[in-house]
């Protein structure tokens, strides 16, 4: 695939939302505040999108009352805009205007994050980078289903097995230009739960890119104690 000469001096951002209040983890307020091994999952987020150099700077979505983010990731050094909306593609959408709005171009790149994935490495921000910046359309990491699927009827009984073949988990960062992400969410509108989706929407195919286990989201409070027992066993 050949690489537009207009692309050469495309940057790469990222924009991370962070204005849900993550109602499925339990007490204790929004996860991306929430401590995991005596840091605060946002700020272990940020610190990982900064160990890659060729995104230039991170825009984070705060929700408009946020008291939370300063105190919770003191060291940020990038942009906040408290322009979280209703759901997360409204929030993103918001962003996207917030980065134009910085200067950043229709054609520059823009990697969505979940505030909540806290866990991502470095390594596969840079593979996903690497795939897609000579693509036309983007991608996103994503991990192939290892699992049976089961289709849930009622009383938590199996209505059915689907077939796993071919399916794949998203994750993020999803990585599309600023103007066709801006284009697909304002068809989309607010329901979608990724940016591929909306891009997928316009009739693009974006690019599956392999990530890594320990990219989840942190949702459910068992997968906070997960998070803690992995950071503790790292080196
Ligand atoms: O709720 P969910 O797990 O899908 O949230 C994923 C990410 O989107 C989180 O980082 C959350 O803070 C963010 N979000 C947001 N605005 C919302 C809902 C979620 O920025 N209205």
């Amino acid at each position: 695939m050949t690489k537009p000469a207009a692309d050469t001096d495309a940057r790469c951002y990222a924009l991370v939302p962070c204005a849900g209040f993550g109602e499925r983890a339990g007490a204790g307020g929004p996860k991306q505040y929430r401590q995991v091994a005596g840091r605060s999952v946002v700020a272990r987020t940020l610190a990982a999108l900064a160990r890659v150099p060729r995104i230039e700077r991170t825009l984070v979505v705060l929700s408009a009352g946020d008291c939370d983010f300063a105190a919770s990731a003191p060291d940020f050094a990038g942009w906040t805009e408290r322009c979280g909306g209703a759901t997360r593609a409204a929030s993103v959408a918001a962003g996207l205007t917030a980065l134009a709005d910085h200067g950043v171009r229709a054609r520059d790149w823009v990697l969505v994050h979940d505030a909540a994935r806290c866990l991502v490495q470095a390594a596969a921000v840079d593979r996903l980078i690497d795939a897609c910046i000579v693509d036309p359309v983007g991608g996103l990491l994503a991990l192939p289903l290892s699992d049976t699927l089961k289709q849930a009827g009622a009383g938590e009984r199996v209505a059915t097995t689907l077939d796993r073949h071919g399916k794949w988990m998203a994750q993020t960062p999803q990585m599309f230009r600023l103007g066709m992400l801006q284009l697909a969410l304002t068809r989309t509108g607010a329901g979608i739960t990724d940016e591929a989706s909306a891009i997928e929407a316009l009739g693009h195919a974006p690019r599956l890119v392999l990530g890594e286990p320990d990219n989840f989201k942190l949702t459910w409070p068992a997968d906070f104690a997960f998070a803690e027992r992995l950071l503790k066993d790292a080196p």
